[in-house]
């Protein structure tokens, strides 16, 4: 069965003609989809039964629900869904199902999801729990979408960070597809300004994020030397930071759409006064911020998180410099689902 979820209306209105229906019921169909959010086509009844018998012989709408949940003292909330097969290549078909996780983080004035991108991920930085699974496909827009619209709090979301398994700019057809569905007209709907997609700075699907959607980018520094970023982040090798932002230097920041910097900070490792003045090298002339996280260390990991002293400090001396800085609160770390954490143990058996 074909998933409707993550279909654009210009295909959506050659499924309606394929199914013997007039193409503006590929409206009807976006309409019910994302607006509507109908979670079977039998609620469809503005197309007729006999539209609905010829489209349930190949398609459904792909909703399914979370299999497990696990739930934070300070609120958080982390769902796991079971996927259909997804493909380990682009434009492959699926060979398995997988396990991915989507983090619902409730705040005062907000309520955020952080999705995932893909199952795994091939990027391995060494300091992510993640990486160390490994990859196991890429996400179909369906998938992806599915974790926005089927966990309970759906109705209440304000903004959708990016940022669970995988890289996104190395799924990007898929990423772009899902993020065209929350903001088109005839999707969801949303502001681009309520999403933020994450990157380790994979300069190919960079670009095309960069040229052809409006959501804000946080990218992931972590530490501003080159040897020293390679050694946590293997990308650095083949795509270096400082080509990455060449590249980002080439789009306006100066309008609503946001740049950020996610620095895990580890204790001596980045946190000196030698990575902070080579901080505000890196980032010279950029309209940005640097949000400083807490490493939370997992299982069998080398690495100590900074304490918050000197956090405190990297903070003030930046922005005393003119970098923008702020020290980003930890959410659900008691459930694993913290920033570079995701994980879960039936992936891990796998
Ligand atoms: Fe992949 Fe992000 Fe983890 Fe790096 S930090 S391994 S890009 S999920």
């Amino acid at each position: 069965m074909v998933s409707l979820l993550g279909k654009t209306l210009e295909e959506l209105q050659a499924v309606a003609l394929e199914a013997g229906l007039p193409r503006f019921a590929g409206k009807q169909l976006a309409e019910w989809i994302y607006v509507k959010r109908a979670k079977s086509l039998d609620e469809m009844t503005n197309i007729s039964l006999k539209g609905r018998e010829a489209l349930k012989q190949k398609y459904t709408i792909g909703r399914h629900e979370p299999v497990a949940k696990a739930e934070s003292e300070d609120g958080t909330k982390k769902y796991l869904f079971k996927t259909p097969p997804v493909p380990l290549s682009k434009g492959e078909r699926g060979s398995e199902s997988q396990f991915i996780e989507a983090v619902y983080i409730p705040e005062e004035d907000r309520a955020t999801l952080c999705v995932s991108t893909q199952a795994g991920c091939k990027m391995g930085c060494k300091f992510c729990m993640t990486g160390t699974l490994g990859f196991h496909g890429h996400l179909p827009a369906a998938e992806i979408l599915n974790q926005i619209f089927s966990i309970p709090e759906s109705e209440k979301l304000t903004n959708i960070v990016y940022m669970g398994e995988g890289e996104p700019m190395d799924n990007i057809e898929e990423v772009m597809r899902s993020l065209e569905a929350m903001t088109a007209k005839w999707g969801c709907q949303w502001s681009p300004h309520r999403i933020t997609v994450s990157s380790v700075g994979y300069p190919k699907g960079l670009k095309r994020f960069l040229d052809e959607s409006e959501c804000h980018l946080a990218t992931s520094l972590h530490n501003p030397f080159a040897i020293e970023r390679q050694q946590i982040m293997p990308i650095e090798k083949n795509h270096p930071i400082e080509g990455v932002l060449e590249l980002i230097r080439g789009y306006d920041w100066t309008r609503q759409r946001r740049l950020s910097f996610e620095y895990i900070c580890f204790g001596g490792q980045n946190d000196t006064p030698k990575h902070a003045k080579e901080l505000l090298r890196l980032l010279r002339g950029l309209n940005c911020r640097v949000n400083l996280i807490r490493f939370h260390a997992g299982v069998d990991q080398p690495f100590q998180g900074s304490d918050e002293q000197q956090m405190i400090w990297l903070r003030d001396y930046l922005t005393a410099h003119g970098l923008t800085t702020t020290i980003r609160r930890s959410r659900g770390e008691d459930i694993l689902a913290a920033c570079g954490m995701l994980v879960n143990a039936l992936q891990k058996e796998q």
